[in-house]
């Protein structure tokens, strides 16, 4: 395998499977087996009774026998503190479980390119602040430095982009000369449709800048429905056959689950399948044919196919404005996810990417893009320690930033991100008007990121000595339809200060989709107590605990 550029990789942390890759020095994106061989690790673990904990395939086949040893999809919960089943009667969080994921990934990646020093970490563009936070609280707990989280559908684009410059005769061997070109702005639709979750966006690409325009998308919408739809076929006709239901066994549940999924992939390839269901020492054969499969799923991708109509209608495109669909994530292999996107766009989607290694490939451009930008002042041994002289890659690189300083060449750092903020954020206020809660938005959804913005609101009392601002994400008018990602406490106002009078309340949201909260009493003009308070987060304690804790039970 050849040496990375640097020691940053890209991963793509999945509902059903996570990946790792990194840009080696010819600029190619190469997808880092695990120890088992395989490109791609299911994001599952499992606790087995001696207390080891054991992630990836052999986590997936157990949770057959051992369904209430095995935790899985728990991405669908990050944010919330606990995962929503007892996995060895123990109490587990979602962020914890990743953090065993994704040490194990990168463990297995070190073995292979030895110590890894940092990683861009890709996230779904629709998770607010809440999931963002668990998402680099996960990564620190597996002792990973996070460089950036970078949205999966900005990622696929980005490694299509680079693709794209390959395939148009651009030399990707030298990463800082490369400009990921597009000869005329083009706006591209990124369908990712993966295990758990349906992510589309709309980017525009103009140049080197990658501007997200919209994005949305379904959190409970993925291939694990597909494969639900086939498990109830096939138990319906189970219990024609035989009047049990296998379902409601938790080992025959999970056997017949594989068998759905499996039989779904080859349905991808042929018109039919044939799925075995064993229950109880009886037993059924069902055969599914992709038309029967289609037919089961139809409002699945109707529900798709709404999700991307509102995307184009939010962002005020046609048709006829989207020049390229590019599908990512495993389940657009389903030849009906790609008839379906020809069929509303009128184009042909984009072939050229491996659908479930698009975004580890791209969060790894990424990472190789930062890593110029970095390293092109001194800040080159800040972010590398590890790496000395003598390392091909970083001499390369160096040679590489000379000529760009004598400015013979054009950086792949003029690549610039740009992206949007995926909910409105705002405070919960009562209005003026009516006197009832209100969600008083200050940051609209889709704002291009990063962004300042403030609002003023009025005390509720005369001689309040207390504010409490309650932040909240989403889109309803009232509160109680909205996420509260935490609130931020103005303590000890000054004495007699009357109803109405000003509190600013500042919201920066930064590159990362992060947000930071400030209040100002504007009357004594003192900025008080300016750090929200999450109400899902954990405390630096816990997560140094956990940090321990991961590092002992995910071992080689
Ligand atoms: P991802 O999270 O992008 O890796 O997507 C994983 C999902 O893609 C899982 O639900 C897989 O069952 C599904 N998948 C992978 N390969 C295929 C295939 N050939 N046909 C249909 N679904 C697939």
């Amino acid at each position: 395998m050849s040496e990375p550029i640097g020691r940053i990789v890209g991963i793509d942390l999945g509902t059903t499977y996570t990946s790792l890759a990194f840009l080696d020095r010819f600029g190619n994106a190469i997808t880092v087996p695990n120890m088992e061989g395989e490109p791609l690790t299911p994001s599952v673990v499992l606790f087995e009774e001696d207390g080891a904990v054991v992630v990836g395939r052999d986590a997936k086949r157990a949770a057959f026998a051992d369904p209430d040893l095995v935790a899985s999809e728990f991405k669908r919960e990050m944010g919330e503190r606990f995962y929503s089943r007892l996995i060895a009667g123990q109490r587990l969080s979602p962020v914890a479980l990743s953090a065993m994921v994704l040490r194990k990934v990168v463990r297995d990646a070190e073995h292979r390119l030895g110590e890894i020093d940092g990683a861009v970490i890709s996230v779904p563009a629709y998770f607010g602040d809440t999931r963002r936070k668990a998402t680099e609280d996960a990564a620190r707990i597996a002792g990973i430095n996070v460089i950036d989280l970078i949205n999966e559908p900005t990622a696929a684009a980005l490694a299509a982009a680079f693709v794209e410059y390959t395939r148009r005769g651009g030399d990707p061997s030298d990463l800082v000369t490369a400009r990921v070109a597009a000869t005329a702005p083009a706006t591209t639709l990124v369908f990712d449709l993966g295990g758990g979750t349906l992510d589309s966006t709309l980017i525009r690409i103009d140049g080197n800048r990658f501007e997200v325009l919209a994005c949305g998308g379904e959190a409970l919408l993925g291939g694990i429905d597909w494969d639900k739809r086939l498990v109830d076929y096939v138990s319906q006709q189970f219990i024609r056959e035989h009047g049990v239901d296998p379902r409601t066994d938790a080992h025959a549940y999970q056997a017949t689950y594989n068998s759905c999924e499996e039989a779904k992939r080859t349905l991808s390839n042929r018109k039919r399948a044939t799925i075995a269901v064993h229950f109880g020492g009886l037993m059924s054969r069902v055969q599914v044919t992709r038309d029967k499969f289609e037919e089961l799923t139809a409002d699945l991708l109707a529900r798709a196919e709404i999700c991307i109509e509102l995307l184009l209608q939010r962002a005020g495109l046609t048709w006829s404005e989207v020049d390229e669909v590019l599908p990512v994530g495993g389940s657009t292999r389903m030849p009906m996810v790609r008839d379906t996107l020809q069929r509303v766009s009128g184009k042909e989607p984009h072939a050229g990417l491996p659908a479930d290694e698009a975004i580890a490939h791209g969060a790894a451009v990424h990472a190789a893009i930062l890593f110029a930008q970095h390293s092109k002042g001194k800040k080159l041994a800040e972010l590398m320690p590890d790496l000395g002289d003598e390392e091909p890659s970083f001499e390369e690189l160096t040679a590489s930033l000379a000529a760009l300083a004598q400015g013979t060449q054009t950086p792949v750092e003029e690549a610039q991100v740009v992206d949007v903020n995926a909910h409105s954020l705002g405070v919960a206020a009562r209005s003026p008007k009516d006197n009832v809660m209100v969600n008083s938005i200050i940051i609209p959804k889709d704002t291009p990121l990063p962004t300042m913005r403030s609002k003023v609101f009025g005390l509720e009392e005369d001689n309040q000595r207390m504010v409490i601002v309650r932040i909240i994400e989403g889109e309803a008018a009232d509160p109680a339809a909205c996420t509260q990602i935490g609130q931020c406490v103005i303590s000890q106002l000054p004495d007699g200060l009357s109803k109405g009078s000003p509190v600013e309340v500042v919201f920066r949201y930064d590159t990362r989709g992060r947000v930071h909260v400030k209040a100002v009493d504007r009357t004594s003009g003192v900025s008080a107590e300016s750090t929200i308070r999450r109400d899902t987060a954990m405390s630096e304690s816990e997560l140094m605990k956990l940090k321990d804790e991961v590092g002992r039970l995910v071992t080689d």
